[in-house]
């Protein structure tokens, strides 16, 4: 059920769902602030690698929580650009992640090109420049017995949300407007991000807007949409349902339960011994160093260790 616009209760790190009352469209509001410090911190990234995990990390939340899984919602890019693969994922419980993979000396060519034209380190055009030509795909994994969803789409536009977009008006169909910030207030990180969406006709959704849509009003929710400022999506000041307010105050906003995002790591060290014990033989003899084999999670910056003799006899009781 809906509530009443409560400003006052705690509004970082969520992502709030919402309705437009007047045209049945809608929507989710993500605002996260200490999260993606948290995950950013342990990687020490340069700047522009930060805006984009911080950037696929707010796409993932929004889209994730526009779907019914139970899982893991996984957002994917790979180019052929100083940045190599970006990696954002979050359980339905809300655990986010993110990280990336880059070639500092190729990253560092890419921002003089830019510093040489003069032209701003933002998100305005860090895809092209950043990741190159490839592509973004979406997974859903909800276990073993069922579906893996992929969708894919061609790395286009001048952002993620740009990517995101063209996919929905190509391969689904669903009308979808997104605005979103990430940038740096001080000397933290934050990111925000509003969408609205329009469904086909969905039994299996019924929380989705009706399928008679008028067109009138997805152009002036759209239009209404435009008018939120980077500023207005970054503030940690501005509570969400004062910007839904400020926003939408003559659709008729309803809001629902927020949902709580936090850090998580899935990685533990039985999976990374599992992991390392199912390498070639000559692999693990291959990564050992002084006896000792040290593996490191991409996504949180975690390193483990593991004794060779200890790993040896794994695999030795395995194959004997
Ligand atoms: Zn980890």
């Amino acid at each position: 059920m809906g509530s009443d616009l409560d400003k006052t209760a705690a509004d970082d790190n969520v992502i709030q769902p919402f309705q437009l009352e007047s045209s049945n469209l809608r929507g989710r509001v993500v605002r996260v602030g200490s999260v993606i410090n948290e995950v950013l911190e342990p990687h020490g990234y340069p700047n522009p690698i930060a805006h984009l995990v911080a950037e696929a990390m707010t796409v993932t939340l929004l889209l994730s929580s526009m779907l019914k899984y139970e899982g893991i919602f996984t957002l994917q890019a790979q180019g052929d650009g100083p940045v190599s693969t970006l990696v954002a994922d979050v359980t339905t419980g809300g655990e986010v992640r993110g990280c990336a993979t880059f070639d500092a000396e190729r990253l560092q060519h890419s921002r003089e090109q830019l510093s040489a034209l003069k032209a701003e380190e933002s998100s305005r055009n860090h895809l092209a420049q950043y990741l190159g030509k490839g592509y973004l795909a979406f997974t859903v994994d909800q276990g073993k017995h069922t579906d893996r969803y992929q969708g894919i789409v061609e790395l286009k536009g001048s952002s993620i949300v740009d990517c995101v977009q063209h996919y929905f008006n190509q391969s689904e169909q669903i009308g979808s407007g997104i605005k979103m910030a990430a940038g740096k207030r001080g000397e933290l990180w934050r990111a925000g991000a509003i969408m609205l969406q329009h469904m086909p006709e969905d039994e299996k959704n019924p929380e989705a807007g009706a399928g008679n849509m008028n067109e009138d009003d997805w152009r002036r929710s759209m239009i209404l949409l435009d008018t939120c400022t980077e500023d207005e999506l970054l503030d940690p000041a501005l509570h969400s349902n004062e910007l839904l307010t400020r926003l939408f105050h003559e659709e008729g906003v309803r809001v629902f339960e927020p949902i709580a995002v936090t850090k998580g790591c899935r990685c533990n060290v039985d999976k990374v011994r599992t992991i390392v014990t199912k390498l070639p033989p000559e692999d693990i003899e291959h990564i050992a160093v002084n006896g000792k084999i040290e593996m490191h999670c991409e996504f949180c910056s975690k390193d483990f260790v593991f004794d060779l003799n200890d790993i040896r006899a794994t695999v030795e009781t395995k194959t004997t």
